[in-house]
């Protein structure tokens, strides 16, 4: 299995969930081993910081990466579209310090990825596989990763509230059957309302909306259109966890189970693993029926 890339550029913009301001996005192909990388290009030099997990500096409702004071925010929707593709080297260049917040979801992030094609390079695709269990937790929230044969993804959260119903706050996605872009994908950001209003009032989430999270007041969702899926919360965790895990530089071959976790903490088990080198190997398949995770296109 071959190493991919876009195509041919491609741009898009949308607006920064906190600044509310327009955002200009431009995506362009990278050379084989050379992996996803983003670029200020609102800055003089036009700053470059690589989406490595020792470079998160600060979870506060997203993943956001800092390096030499230059910022970049709300990574992991987009991460997340580009290792559901399958994309191992990509120039992500943003006019602000925000990735734009689009739909909520990574959907229209494959959208143009899929309307730029992907293109198999020459260079072998690497794997970073566990070997050995590794897991992290704090109070009762936990997340790990575990030795499996493809790569599978189960999540758990515990809301206590009306639009959380009992039987959909469990999901899992099995990257060797199932469909990253129609069960994953579309899933939705949301947030509760009195929070929203908090952040405001700090002069955050500007440009939040209905339009683009899933928004929550004590009686249920607010949202007149409701759900993408019953389960649209969980699944949405699922999506987080997959762009906050391709922070470890690799797409990974193994098992990750999580109950109520989030960036934080996902950041932590991809900073455990890389510090646990006997619990990994990084490995290639020069036969694509040998590889254990096919990439749907
Ligand atoms: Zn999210």
């Amino acid at each position: 299995m071959k190493q991919r890339t876009i195509k041919q550029s491609i741009h898009t913009s949308g607006i920064g969930l906190h600044s509310g301001k327009t955002v200009a996005l431009a995506f362009h192909p990278l050379p084989d081993n050379q992996g996803i990388h983003f670029e200020r290009s609102d800055l003089p030099n036009n700053p470059r910081i690589p989406a490595q997990a020792a470079l998160v500096t600060d979870t506060m409702m997203s993943s956001n990466l800092v390096k030499d004071d230059v910022r970049i925010g709300t990574v992991e929707h987009l991460l997340s579209a580009v290792a559901g593709l399958g994309i191992d080297n990509l120039l992500i260049q943003v006019s602000a310090p925000e990735i734009p917040i689009m739909d909520g979801s990574a959907l229209p992030f494959v959208e143009l990825f899929m309307s730029a094609g992907l293109v198999e390079q020459a260079e072998l695709k690497q794997f970073l596989q566990i070997t050995a269990p590794v897991k992290v937790e704090t109070e009762d929230k936990w997340a790990e990763l575990v030795p499996y044969t493809g790569y599978e993804l189960n999540f758990e959260i515990d809301f206590n509230h009306p639009a959380f119903a009992k039987d959909y706050q469990r999901a899992s996605l099995n990257f060797s059957s199932d469909n990253f872009i129609s069960q994953l994908s579309r899933a939705r950001t949301f947030g509760f309302l009195k929070d929203i209003e908090q952040l405001r009032q700090h002069n955050l989430a500007l440009g939040g909306s209905m339009e683009n999270a899933i928004v929550l007041d004590d009686a249920g969702i607010m949202n007149s259109e409701g759900l993408r899926f019953n389960d649209e919360f969980v699944r949405h965790k699922i999506l987080d966890a997959m762009g906050d895990l391709y922070l470890i530089g690799y797409p990974i071959i193994g098992q990750f189970n999580a109950y109520k976790s989030g960036h934080a903490l996902n950041n932590k088990l991809v900073n455990k693993v890389l510090a646990s080198p006997e619990c990994f190997e990084v490995v290639t398949f020069d036969d694509n029926v040998r590889c254990p995770i096919s990439y749907f296109l």
